[in-house]
Protein backbone atom coordinates (compact mmCIF):
# COMPACT_ATOMS: atom_id res chain seq x y z
CA UNK A 1 0.00 0.00 0.00
CA UNK A 2 1.43 3.24 -0.85
CA UNK A 3 0.82 6.18 1.15
CA UNK A 4 -0.49 9.80 -0.38
CA UNK A 5 1.87 12.61 -0.09
CA UNK A 6 0.48 16.30 0.89
CA UNK A 7 4.34 17.91 -0.33
CA UNK A 8 4.68 18.66 3.21
CA UNK A 9 7.81 17.98 5.01
CA UNK A 10 8.32 17.23 8.70
CA UNK A 11 11.11 17.22 11.21
CA UNK A 12 10.59 15.19 14.73
CA UNK A 13 13.09 15.56 17.04
CA UNK A 14 13.86 12.35 18.94
CA UNK A 15 12.22 10.02 16.48
CA UNK A 16 14.04 6.91 16.70
CA UNK A 17 12.32 5.85 19.81
CA UNK A 18 9.34 6.26 21.89
CA UNK A 19 6.68 8.62 21.61
CA UNK A 20 8.97 10.10 18.60
CA UNK A 21 9.23 6.69 16.21
CA UNK A 22 4.83 7.12 16.28
CA UNK A 23 4.61 10.72 15.64
CA UNK A 24 7.28 10.34 12.97
CA UNK A 25 5.17 7.06 12.02
CA UNK A 26 1.19 8.95 12.10
CA UNK A 27 2.83 11.80 9.97
CA UNK A 28 4.30 9.95 7.26
CA UNK A 29 0.56 8.36 7.52
CA UNK A 30 -0.66 11.62 7.17
CA UNK A 31 1.30 12.28 3.86
CA UNK A 32 4.51 14.49 5.55
CA UNK A 33 7.79 13.80 4.32
CA UNK A 34 9.50 12.95 7.25
CA UNK A 35 13.22 13.91 8.96
CA UNK A 36 13.75 11.18 12.00
CA UNK A 37 16.07 12.78 14.38
CA UNK A 38 18.32 10.74 16.92
CA UNK A 39 21.30 11.27 18.68
CA UNK A 40 22.35 8.23 19.32
CA UNK A 41 19.81 4.84 18.29
CA UNK A 42 20.81 4.84 14.32
CA UNK A 43 19.97 1.09 13.72
CA UNK A 44 16.42 2.44 15.07
CA UNK A 45 16.04 5.22 12.91
CA UNK A 46 16.96 3.25 9.72
CA UNK A 47 14.80 0.60 10.51
CA UNK A 48 11.86 2.99 11.11
CA UNK A 49 12.87 4.79 7.82
CA UNK A 50 13.05 1.36 6.23
CA UNK A 51 9.46 0.58 7.41
CA UNK A 52 7.97 3.95 6.92
CA UNK A 53 9.85 3.63 2.56
CA UNK A 54 8.33 0.31 2.62
CA UNK A 55 4.74 1.86 2.83
CA UNK A 56 5.53 4.52 0.23
CA UNK A 57 6.46 7.15 2.72
CA UNK A 58 9.73 9.62 2.00
CA UNK A 59 11.77 9.45 5.08
CA UNK A 60 15.18 10.07 6.12
CA UNK A 61 17.14 10.13 9.34
CA UNK A 62 19.21 12.73 10.36
CA UNK A 63 21.79 12.16 13.11
CA UNK A 64 22.16 15.20 15.33
CA UNK A 65 22.39 16.37 18.87
CA UNK A 66 19.61 18.80 19.52
CA UNK A 67 21.39 20.00 22.27
CA UNK A 68 24.61 21.40 20.07
CA UNK A 69 23.31 24.57 17.47
CA UNK A 70 25.47 23.38 14.68
CA UNK A 71 24.27 19.70 14.51
CA UNK A 72 20.65 21.50 14.66
CA UNK A 73 21.61 23.68 11.65
CA UNK A 74 23.05 21.03 10.03
CA UNK A 75 19.93 18.91 10.46
CA UNK A 76 17.70 21.66 9.01
CA UNK A 77 19.96 22.11 5.86
CA UNK A 78 20.33 18.35 5.11
CA UNK A 79 16.60 17.83 5.58
CA UNK A 80 16.05 21.10 2.90
CA UNK A 81 18.42 19.56 0.52
CA UNK A 82 17.21 15.69 0.65
CA UNK A 83 13.06 16.65 1.17
CA UNK A 84 12.54 20.24 0.99
CA UNK A 85 11.46 23.49 2.87
CA UNK A 86 10.29 22.57 6.49
CA UNK A 87 6.39 22.88 7.10
CA UNK A 88 6.28 21.06 10.68
CA UNK A 89 8.49 21.05 13.06
CA UNK A 90 8.59 18.86 16.73
CA UNK A 91 10.65 19.02 19.34
CA UNK A 92 9.85 15.62 20.89
CA UNK A 93 13.35 15.14 22.01
CA UNK A 94 13.85 14.76 25.49
CA UNK A 95 15.20 13.36 28.78
CA UNK A 96 14.12 12.42 32.25
CA UNK A 97 15.76 10.80 35.47
CA UNK A 98 13.63 11.74 38.61
CA UNK A 99 16.06 12.56 41.25
CA UNK A 100 15.37 14.73 44.42
CA UNK A 101 16.95 18.19 44.07
CA UNK A 102 19.30 18.22 46.96
CA UNK A 103 20.76 14.86 45.51
CA UNK A 104 20.99 16.13 42.03
CA UNK A 105 24.45 16.38 40.27
CA UNK A 106 25.25 19.15 38.31
CA UNK A 107 26.59 16.25 35.39
CA UNK A 108 22.35 15.58 35.32
CA UNK A 109 21.46 19.61 35.98
CA UNK A 110 23.15 20.32 33.22
CA UNK A 111 22.34 17.44 30.65
CA UNK A 112 18.18 17.59 31.62
CA UNK A 113 18.71 21.94 30.52
CA UNK A 114 21.11 21.48 27.63
CA UNK A 115 18.87 18.52 25.71
CA UNK A 116 14.65 19.75 26.97
CA UNK A 117 15.69 23.29 26.53
CA UNK A 118 18.74 24.42 24.67
CA UNK A 119 17.27 21.49 22.39
CA UNK A 120 14.16 22.77 21.67
CA UNK A 121 15.32 26.54 21.73
CA UNK A 122 18.12 25.43 18.94
CA UNK A 123 15.69 24.44 16.75
CA UNK A 124 13.25 26.91 17.45
CA UNK A 125 16.06 29.53 16.46
CA UNK A 126 16.67 28.09 13.06
CA UNK A 127 12.93 27.35 12.42
CA UNK A 128 12.66 31.07 12.70
CA UNK A 129 14.39 31.58 9.77
CA UNK A 130 13.60 28.86 7.73
CA UNK A 131 10.13 27.19 8.05
CA UNK A 132 7.31 27.36 5.39
CA UNK A 133 4.87 30.42 5.76
CA UNK A 134 1.96 28.03 7.44
CA UNK A 135 3.92 26.01 9.07
CA UNK A 136 3.25 24.14 12.30
CA UNK A 137 5.75 23.74 15.78
CA UNK A 138 5.03 21.27 18.49
CA UNK A 139 6.63 21.43 21.53
CA UNK A 140 6.80 19.18 24.26
CA UNK A 141 6.32 20.07 27.84
CA UNK A 142 4.90 17.47 30.19
CA UNK A 143 1.76 16.57 32.64
CA UNK A 144 4.67 16.49 35.64
CA UNK A 145 5.09 19.92 35.50
CA UNK A 146 0.65 20.38 36.86
CA UNK A 147 1.25 16.80 39.29
CA UNK A 148 4.48 18.49 41.08
CA UNK A 149 5.63 15.00 42.15
CA UNK A 150 9.15 14.79 44.36
CA UNK A 151 11.91 13.69 42.15
CA UNK A 152 10.59 16.09 38.61
CA UNK A 153 12.06 19.35 39.74
CA UNK A 154 15.01 19.70 37.30
CA UNK A 155 12.56 18.13 34.80
CA UNK A 156 9.96 20.21 35.69
CA UNK A 157 12.02 23.55 35.59
CA UNK A 158 13.13 21.98 32.14
CA UNK A 159 9.24 21.92 30.73
CA UNK A 160 8.09 25.00 32.06
CA UNK A 161 11.14 26.67 30.18
CA UNK A 162 9.83 24.94 27.18
CA UNK A 163 6.07 26.64 27.71
CA UNK A 164 7.49 29.50 28.02
CA UNK A 165 9.05 29.39 24.88
CA UNK A 166 5.82 28.08 23.28
CA UNK A 167 3.67 30.84 24.31
CA UNK A 168 6.58 33.85 23.44
CA UNK A 169 7.77 32.36 20.22
CA UNK A 170 3.68 32.01 18.98
CA UNK A 171 3.77 35.69 19.32
CA UNK A 172 7.45 36.42 17.27
CA UNK A 173 5.84 34.48 14.32
CA UNK A 174 3.19 37.26 14.07
CA UNK A 175 2.89 37.57 10.46
CA UNK A 176 4.52 34.31 9.07
CA UNK A 177 1.05 32.32 9.71
CA UNK A 178 3.10 29.35 11.98
CA UNK A 179 1.31 28.45 14.90
CA UNK A 180 3.40 27.02 17.76
CA UNK A 181 1.75 24.75 20.36
CA UNK A 182 3.04 22.20 23.13
CA UNK A 183 1.77 18.64 24.05
CA UNK A 184 1.59 18.18 27.86
CA UNK A 185 1.51 13.89 27.60
CA UNK A 186 0.90 12.58 30.93
CA UNK A 187 2.69 9.40 31.82
CA UNK A 188 3.43 6.87 28.40
CA UNK A 189 4.71 3.74 28.49
CA UNK A 190 7.82 4.47 26.61
CA UNK A 191 11.48 4.08 28.18
CA UNK A 192 11.56 7.20 29.62
CA UNK A 193 8.56 6.61 31.62
CA UNK A 194 9.13 2.81 32.20
CA UNK A 195 12.82 2.29 32.77
CA UNK A 196 13.99 2.13 36.82
CA UNK A 197 10.38 2.01 37.72
CA UNK A 198 9.05 -1.11 39.80
CA UNK A 199 5.78 -3.27 38.33
CA UNK A 200 4.27 -1.31 41.75
CA UNK A 201 5.10 2.03 40.73
CA UNK A 202 4.00 1.07 37.02
CA UNK A 203 0.49 -0.10 38.23
CA UNK A 204 0.13 3.44 40.84
CA UNK A 205 0.82 5.82 37.85
CA UNK A 206 -1.64 3.74 35.27
CA UNK A 207 -4.51 3.93 37.92
CA UNK A 208 -3.90 7.61 38.50
CA UNK A 209 -5.97 8.78 35.43
CA UNK A 210 -9.77 8.28 35.46
CA UNK A 211 -9.41 6.57 32.32
CA UNK A 212 -7.17 4.09 34.61
CA UNK A 213 -4.66 3.34 31.71
CA UNK A 214 -1.00 4.29 30.79
CA UNK A 215 -1.01 6.06 28.02
CA UNK A 216 0.77 4.85 25.17
CA UNK A 217 2.50 6.82 22.11
CA UNK A 218 -0.16 6.61 19.32
CA UNK A 219 -2.10 8.63 21.85
CA UNK A 220 0.10 11.30 21.61
CA UNK A 221 0.75 11.27 18.09
CA UNK A 222 -2.74 11.83 16.86
CA UNK A 223 -2.77 15.05 18.87
CA UNK A 224 0.21 15.71 17.21
CA UNK A 225 -1.06 14.90 13.81
CA UNK A 226 -4.25 16.94 14.90
CA UNK A 227 -1.99 20.20 16.03
CA UNK A 228 0.29 20.08 12.40
CA UNK A 229 -3.33 19.57 10.35
CA UNK A 230 -5.01 22.16 8.71
CA UNK A 231 -7.49 21.67 11.00
CA UNK A 232 -5.70 23.06 13.93
CA UNK A 233 -4.96 26.54 12.44
CA UNK A 234 -6.50 28.32 14.89
CA UNK A 235 -5.07 26.88 18.02
CA UNK A 236 -2.11 28.93 18.90
CA UNK A 237 0.18 29.67 21.36
CA UNK A 238 -1.25 26.52 24.04
CA UNK A 239 -0.30 24.11 25.85
CA UNK A 240 -2.40 21.08 25.15
CA UNK A 241 -2.56 18.20 28.27
CA UNK A 242 -3.06 14.86 27.04
CA UNK A 243 -3.22 12.79 30.16
CA UNK A 244 -6.16 10.47 30.65
CA UNK A 245 -7.74 13.16 32.62
CA UNK A 246 -4.54 13.19 35.40
CA UNK A 247 -4.47 16.75 36.05
P1 LIG B 1 12.26 8.05 25.00
O1 LIG B 1 11.46 6.83 24.72
O2 LIG B 1 13.34 8.00 26.02
O3 LIG B 1 12.87 8.58 23.61
C1 LIG B 1 13.65 9.73 23.61
C2 LIG B 1 14.05 10.09 22.22
O4 LIG B 1 14.80 11.33 22.29
C3 LIG B 1 14.95 9.06 21.56
O5 LIG B 1 14.62 8.95 20.20
C4 LIG B 1 16.34 9.68 21.72
O6 LIG B 1 17.22 9.32 20.65
C5 LIG B 1 16.02 11.14 21.62
N1 LIG B 1 17.06 12.01 22.19
C6 LIG B 1 17.54 12.01 23.46
N2 LIG B 1 18.50 12.93 23.59
C7 LIG B 1 18.65 13.52 22.37
C8 LIG B 1 19.47 14.54 21.85
N3 LIG B 1 20.37 15.15 22.63
N4 LIG B 1 19.34 14.89 20.55
C9 LIG B 1 18.44 14.28 19.76
N5 LIG B 1 17.62 13.30 20.19
C10 LIG B 1 17.73 12.93 21.48
O7 LIG B 1 11.31 9.26 25.46
P2 LIG B 1 9.74 9.51 25.22
O8 LIG B 1 9.01 8.96 26.38
O9 LIG B 1 9.35 9.09 23.86
O10 LIG B 1 9.68 11.11 25.37
C11 LIG B 1 9.54 11.97 24.28
C12 LIG B 1 9.16 13.34 24.80
O11 LIG B 1 7.94 13.28 25.53
C13 LIG B 1 10.19 13.96 25.77
O12 LIG B 1 10.32 15.33 25.51
C14 LIG B 1 9.57 13.74 27.13
O13 LIG B 1 10.01 14.69 28.07
C15 LIG B 1 8.10 13.90 26.79
N6 LIG B 1 7.20 13.25 27.75
C16 LIG B 1 7.24 11.91 27.94
C17 LIG B 1 6.37 11.34 28.86
C18 LIG B 1 6.37 9.85 29.14
O14 LIG B 1 5.75 9.44 30.11
N7 LIG B 1 7.02 9.03 28.34
C19 LIG B 1 5.45 12.12 29.57
C20 LIG B 1 5.46 13.50 29.33
C21 LIG B 1 6.32 14.05 28.42
P3 LIG B 1 18.53 8.40 20.90
O15 LIG B 1 18.02 7.07 21.34
O16 LIG B 1 19.18 8.36 19.55
O17 LIG B 1 19.34 9.09 21.95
Amino acid sequence: MTTPQNNQVAIVTGASRGIGAEVARRLARDGFAVAINYASSSKEAEALVAELSAQGANAIAVKANVADAGEVRAMFETTEQQLGKIDVLVNNAGVLKTVPLADTSDALYDQTFEINVRGTFNTLREAAARMNEGGRIVNFSSTTLALNMPGYAVYNATKAAVEAFTHVFAKELRGRHITVNAVAPGPIATSLFLDGKTEEQIKTFANMPPLQRLGQPEDIAALVSFLASADAGWVNGQILRANGGVA
